[in-house]
This record gives structure tokens, C-alpha cells and sequence, in this order.
């Protein structure tokens, strides 16, 4: 087939109906999860007990009750259909893991029975050699195993009950992005319960909340196949841009079509089904982007959802014919894909901390964890941006769609006037709702709801949106473990600074608001001069006042990793136990390696699809002209009337060639960076690579504007963006 059958063929595809089951989505919602009603349905009275208190309070599970949890979990999943289990985790790759086990097990009578007891469900030993572990597992003792998440219910994906693990070596480091999560979402708990204390002594725990909104590609899976870049990187090397992209606004929010609806209904039941509370669906900014968000959850629950539902979108994509984008960059020229993080805390007592109270108390309780969050952030800015820096999130940052390379914060004009106001009036000055107390001056007042649409600055990587902060830099294709890790971590570093601050406010005989407030208002007055920034983050005046103002401008992503072992992250993430050092010191290994290894894997196929495919087109059509212009010579006796053939002709010959000097030159860059021992060395020198990739773009995009559009071997964006 060559691209017209393709393009043919992908253009009449009819949409497959979804999959709809019949009654309400709350008769479904769930029923694939072994949550509260199945385990009220399916478990003992003390098995029921015994794993609440687990769940809630981090109780420890003894093997009796495991084994009668496993009990009734199996009887669940046996009705389902299940035949398999599997310990699901994420390790330090893109994806999650999973190793089925039958459940079949010899009966001692020459036949086989099902079984699955408290061990299988609590523990298991992949041969876990051949993960990502930056050498941790190295030494003979340094086996990995995978561990029971009881915090995130077992589900069934088709004939498997997946168990949720954290995947850790036998030494105890973390080899996964939860068990780091984990940690982090109980240091931000114990740090902040003193703090939460003070307003209300009742709080118990407090909780981290994640609203991630998932932004994606779709393309037509024929088109896809044919196109190698698309296939091994997830993203397109080269391509002319299409006259028409998104420069008339006319995809965002439009009307959704209707192969990609059907997609995206079959998705939503599927989520649903799985309890993954999916809310929001609409078409992206460019052409052929798309966005999915959930209802927020718990941070961890949120993100293992968000893994899910990244595996869903692969495979039922594939059911309409589709591919699933979940590069941050598939298509130069047009937006790339974000996963923004909407992030929040709250307690057991339903308070939400990022949101204005009912009065003066909750509003200052408020204020105090909203200021500590900007603290945070500004101590750790370069941090941050390193949490979610990649290989494929280095075309994202930075470019002039998405968040800028430095990590600062937006508060909307109310909340910033509200902080300007503080440093004006005395320390007991009370934060007053809006309209309540009527005007006065002299008052602080805020208003009881933002109403954040109306002051929105999308060139923020962390903006305040009214009862939380949207995280905006991570990438689509991100896990979104390693952002919220280092922003809880960071958090609750700052918030066990602060509690020893006020403590010594406290200590020199102030009333309770006093010493908050003269805790807060030195730092008040540091993340208004630092990190605040209400304007265009896009601009090169932003970039010099940032980096007047200290903030981390760096845009190397290798040398952002390096953040995670400077002397303050190990102190932060060593203090909030986090993460230990040798861990730390592992991670980089790992994240260079892995930016190493997909800059290496793009630059290849870029080199060969160069020479393969590009070179070979280019001469097709170089031949067709010199027959012409021979048969020209033949017939006419000269070359008259035939300057666009000579014009053509020796733009091809330029654009060849320099394809082909190009194409070398990278090829020996890449043997000279694979000589280098050190991964971090290695790294600097394959971003120097990834540097180079648009030189060797340049003549190949130019190429597909002079060969003749039938000689062009590979899908063009046009056909690639706007066939759905
Ligand atoms: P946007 O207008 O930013 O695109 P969306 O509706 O697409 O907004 O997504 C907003 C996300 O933020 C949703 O997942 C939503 O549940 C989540 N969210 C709302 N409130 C909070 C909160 N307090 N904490 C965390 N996430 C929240
Ligand atoms: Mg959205």
C-alpha cells in the first residue's frame, strides 16, 4: 500500500460504536475494584476489620488476615472470570510491570485446584535484574521484591487480578516511583498535622490531593505504522509543517469527532468500570490533540488511576483504529502534551488547607499553608523543574506553548494584593471573607471563591486556581510520581521549618495569630520579591529578571537532573525520609542512562530514516527531472524553458547533500559520546545530539517541499493531524 491507499483507507474508517453496558454509570462504577462494597460483600467480619484499619490507619496485616483477605478477593475475581494474577508496580521506566501467575496449583489428587493465599497477595519476587535500578541491585544481596499497596484496591484488567506493589530491593531502596510517593505523602501528613493542630486540634491527617489532566494524540494507526519515527519514538523527526495547524483556534473545545468520541467513550466506561472517576473530556489546541481529567483523588490512588488509565488508552485506541500520543512533542510546529497536576491538601476533617476559610481562624490557616507552598516552591524551584525534566519533556519546556523553563508561581491579583496587604497591617490584623464585614479599611479580606477563570495565566508552570495549584510543567507521558514526590517532600520541609518558627514566636509569650503571622510575614515578603510572577513567563525579559531574581534559568536537561544530589535536596529529601542518598545517587544514574539511551534511539532512527527513506525519495525525483531535462536537450536541442527542472535539480542536490553530511556528522558524534565511561558525561554529550537533530531536519523538511508529493514516502503532517 503506498500513503494514498493508507490516507484513502484512514480517511472512510467509520467509527466502532463504544461499548456501552447497560444502566447508569454509578451501577458499573467500580464493580472491577475490590473496594468498600466488595470487600463488605466478600470479606469475614475480622478479615473486613483487620484490613480498614490497614487501609486507614497503616495498621500492620498478619498473615491470618492476609489469607482471609486473599480469601475473599479470590472469590471476587473467580466470578469475574479471573484466571491470573500479577503484582502491578512502576518501575523506573515508562510504563508499568506486571508478571502473570496462573492461579492453578496441583490438588495432590493428579489435578489442579485454584489457589491465591495471604503470601501471594502480600509479596512476590520478580526476577527483577533487568529493571531500571542504578546499580543499587548490583551487589548478590540486593535482590528486588514487590509489596502489597493495600492504600490502592486490587483490580481486574480482562483475566488478571492486578494487586498494586511498591517494588523495592532487599536492602530497602526504592526501585519504583510509589514507594518514594508514598514516603512523601506521609512526610507532607506528619508535617503538617502540628500545623493544622494549631487552628484545629482534632486533625489526625492530612492528605495530599492530585487532579491530573491528561493531554494525548490520536492518529490513525495505518498512518502510524508507516511512519518508523512515529512507531520507535513515539514522536515525528522530521515533517513539514501543514499549512493549516492550530493558527485559527478552531479545535480547542470544538466539536469532538465522532471515531475519536466512540474512543473516548469505550475509554471513560473502561475507567469507570475501574472505579477511576473520568469527568472531563474535549478536543486539545492542536489538531488531533485531546485532553482527559478525573475527578481529584488522593495523590497516590490519583496517580495509580492516571497509570491505569494511560494503559487503557493504548489499548482500546487500537479497538478504533487509532494510536494513542502520549509524547510531550509528536508534531513540531503545534502544541505538545502536558499532564498538569492540580495538587491540594486537605485534612480528615474536610478541610481544604489551599482554600479560604469560613473565618478569620481558617483563613489564616489557609494563608499559612498557601504561603509555605510558595516558600517551597522557591526554595526548591530548580528542583521542581528537575522532577519533571526528560528527554521528552525537553522539547515542551520552554518553547512558547507550554511552561517556561523556570519554576515560578502565579497567585491572581487577589491573592497577591492579599499578601501586599499583610506586610502593611499589624500582626493581628484578622482575614476577613469579602462582603461579610462589609467594606472597611484596613481589613484584610478575601473572597470566599475565586473565580479563577477570569485570571488565568497559562504561561505559568505553577499557578493558583482558587483551592489549589496547578503543577503545569510535567509531561504528558510523565509518571506523575516524580513530580508529586518532590513538591510533598519540599512542602513538608518547609512546613517543619515553619512549625519551629512559630513554636519560638510562640515561646516569647504571643497570642496564637501573632506568632503565625510574624512567622509568615518574612517569608511573605521573600516569595513576593522571588518566585511570585504574575506575567508572560514567555518573554527573554522574564528570563534575565529571573535569573536577577535567583531563580534556576538552567535549560540543560542532564544538568537538571544533577539538583536531585546537591547538598540541599539530599538535606530536604534526607530529612522528610524521603529518599536516602544512595538512592538519590541511583535515581540520576538511571535518568541519565534513560536520557541517554532515547536520544540515542531518536538520533538513530533520524540517521537511518535519512538514508533509507528520505535520500532514496529525493533521488527518485532527481532522476525523473535530469530524464526530463535529457529528453528536453533531445527534443529541443538546449535547455531553454527549463529553469524550475535546473531550479529543482540543484535544490535537491544542496539539500542531499547536506542531508547526508549531516547524517554523518551524527553518526560519529554518537560513537564518540558512546566512548564516554561517565553516564553523566554521556548525558551532556548526547544533549549536544539532541541539539543537533534540527540541523539534520532542516534539509529533510525542505526536501518534502520540493519532491513531488507522490514520490513522498512518509505521511505528511497534514494527513497525520487532521485525518480522525
Ligand atoms: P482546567 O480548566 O484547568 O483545564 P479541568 O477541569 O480540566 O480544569 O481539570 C481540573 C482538575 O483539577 C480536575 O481533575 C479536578 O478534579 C482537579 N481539582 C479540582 N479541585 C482540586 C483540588 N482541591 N485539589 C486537587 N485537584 C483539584
Ligand atoms: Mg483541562
Amino acid at each position: 500500500m503506498d500513503r494514498f491507499d493508507l490516507v484513502k483507507e484512514s480517511f472512510e474508517k467509520k467509527e466502532v460504536p463504544a461499548e456501552i453496558p447497560s444502566g447508569k454509570t454509578s451501577d458499573y462504577f467500580g464493580e472491577l475494584v475490590f473496594g468498600r462494597k466488595q470487600m463488605a460483600k466478600y470479606l469475614d467480619a475480622d478479615s473486613l476489620q483487620a484490613l480498614l484499619a490497614c487501609i486507614e490507619g497503616g495498621e500492620h496485616l498478619d498473615r491470618k488476615t492476609a489469607d482471609g483477605v486473599a480469601r475473599g478477593m479470590k472469590e471476587w475475581a473467580m466470578e469475574h472470570g479471573v484466571t491470573h494474577v500479577t503484582h502491578w508496580f512502576q518501575p523506573l521506566t515508562d510504563g508499568t510491570a506486571e508478571k502473570h501467575d496462573s492461579l492453578i496449583d496441583y490438588d495432590g489428587k493428579g489435578g489442579v485446584i485454584e489457589t491465591f493465599d495471604g503470601k501471594m497477595l502480600a509479596q512476590q519476587e520478580p526476577d527483577a535484574s533487568s529493571f531500571p535500578n542504578g546499580g543499587i541491585r548490583a551487589t548478590f544481596e540486593a535482590r528486588g521484591y514487590t509489596a502489597w499497596d493495600p492504600t490502592s484496591p486490587v483490580f481486574i484488567l480482562d483475566d488478571t487480578l492486578c494487586i498494586p506493589t511498591i517494588f523495592i530491593s532487599y536492602t530497602g531502596e526504592a526501585l519504583d516511583y510509589k514507594t518514594p510517593l508514598k514516603r512523601a505523602l506521609k512526610a507532607v501528613s506528619d508535617a503538617a498535622i502540628p500545623i493544622c493542630k494549631l487552628f484545629d486540634p482534632a486533625v489526625k491527617k492530612v492528605y495530599s490531593y492530585l487532579g491530573w489532566e491528561q493531554e494525548y494524540f490520536l492518529v490513525d494507526e495505518g498512518l502510524f505504522a508507516a511512519r518508523t519515527d512515529l512507531m520507535i519514538t513515539g514522536r515525528t523527526l522530521f515533517g513539514h509543517i501543514s499549512s493549516k495547524n492550530q493558527q485559527l483556534d478552531d479545535h480547542y473545545f470544538g466539536a469532538i469527532p465522532p471515531r475519536v468520541a466512540a474512543f473516548m467513550r469505550d475509554l471513560e466506561v473502561a475507567g469507570h468500570r475501574l472505579g477511576i472517576p473520568l469527568k472531563t473530556r474535549h478536543n486539545e489546541v492542536a489538531p488531533n490533540q485531546f485532553e482527559l481529567a478525573p475527578i481529584y483523588g488522593e495523590a497516590n490512588l490519583a496517580n495509580d488511576q492516571n497509570q491505569i488509565v494511560m494503559n487503557l488508552m493504548n489499548r482500546i485506541a487500537r479497538k478504533h483504529g487509532f494510536v494513542v500520543l502520549l509524547h510531550e512533542k509528536p508534531f513540531d510546529g503545534v502544541n505538545g502534551s502536558g499532564k498538569h497536576n492540580n495538587w491540594s491538601l486537605g485534612t480528615d476533617r474536610g478541610t481544604q488547607l489551599l482554600a479560604p476559610g469560613k473565618d478569620a481562624k481558617g483563613n489564616l490557616q489557609f494563608v499559612t499553608f498557601f504561603v509555605n507552598v510558595l516558600a517551597a516552591v522557591q526554595k526548591h524551584n530548580a528542583l521542581l523543574k528537575a522532577s519533571i525534566a526528560s528527554a521528552t519533556n525537553a522539547h515542551r519546556l520552554g518553547a512558547n506553548e507550554a511552561p517556561p523553563a523556570i519554576v515560578s508561581a502565579f497567585l491572581g491579583r487577589t491573592m497577591t494584593e492579599v499578601l501586599h496587604k499583610l506586610l502593611e497591617v499589624p500582626s493581628d490584623t484578622p482575614i476577613e471573607i469579602a462582603g461579610k464585614k462589609g467594606k472597611s479599611l484596613g481589613l484584610v479580606e478575601i473572597p470566599e471563591i475565586f473565580v479563577d477563570n477570569t485570571d488565568r495565566n497559562r504561561t505559568s508552570p505553577f499557578a493558583f486556581t482558587g483551592n489549589r495549584f496547578e503543577f503545569r510543567a510535567v509531561g504528558s507521558s510523565a509518571n506523575c510520581a516524580g513530580a508529586m514526590t518532590t513538591l510533598n517532600a519540599a512542602v513538608a520541609e518547609q512546613l517543619i521549618d515553619f512549625k519551629a518558627a512559630v513554636d519560638a514566636e510562640l515561646a516569647t509569650g504571643k497570642k496564637l495569630n501573632v506568632a503565625v503571622m510574624d512567622a509568615l510575614k518574612p517569608i511573605i515578603r521573600s516569595v513576593l520579591d522571588v518566585v511570585c510572577f504574575d506575567g508572560n513567563g514567555y518573554t527573554e525579559e522574564w528570563k534575565a529578571e529571573a535569573a536577577r531574581r535567583g531563580l534556576d534559568v538552567e535549560t540543560n536537561v542532564p544538568k537538571m537532573f544533577a539538583e536531585f544530589t546537591k547538598p540541599e535536596a539530599i538535606e530536604m529529601f534526607t530529612k522528610t525520609g524521603v529518599y536516602t542518598e544512595k538512592e538519590l545517587r541511583a535515581r540520576n544514574e538511571v535518568k541519565w542512562e534513560t536520557y541517554t539511551k532515547k536520544v540515542q534511539i531518536e538520533s538513530r532512527v533520524m540517521v537511518r530514516m535519512a538514508l533509507n527513506h528520505i535520500i532514496p525519495a529525493a533521488l527518485e525525483y532527481k532522476s525523473k527531472l535530469l530524464q526530463e531535462l535529457a529528453l528536453a536537450k533531445e527534443v529541443c536541442g538546449n535547455l531553454d524553458g527549463c529553469a524550475t527542472e535546473m531550479k529543482f535539480l540543484s535544490d535537491i542536490n544542496r539539500y542531499v547533500e547536506d542531508v547526508r553530511v549531516k547524517a554523518e556528522a551524527m553518526r560519529e558524534a554518537r560513537k564518540a559520546a558512546n566512548v564516554i565511561a561517565d553516564d553523566y558525561e554521556r548525558a551532556l554529550a548526547y544533549r549536544e545530539i539532541a541539539e543537533s537533530f534540527p540541523a539534520l531536519r532542516r534539509p529533510i523538511d525542505k526536501l518534502e517541499e520540493v519532491v513531488d508529493n507522490k514520490m513522498w514516502p512518509l505521511p505528511k503532517y497534514r494527513e497525520l493531524l487532521f485525518i480522525n
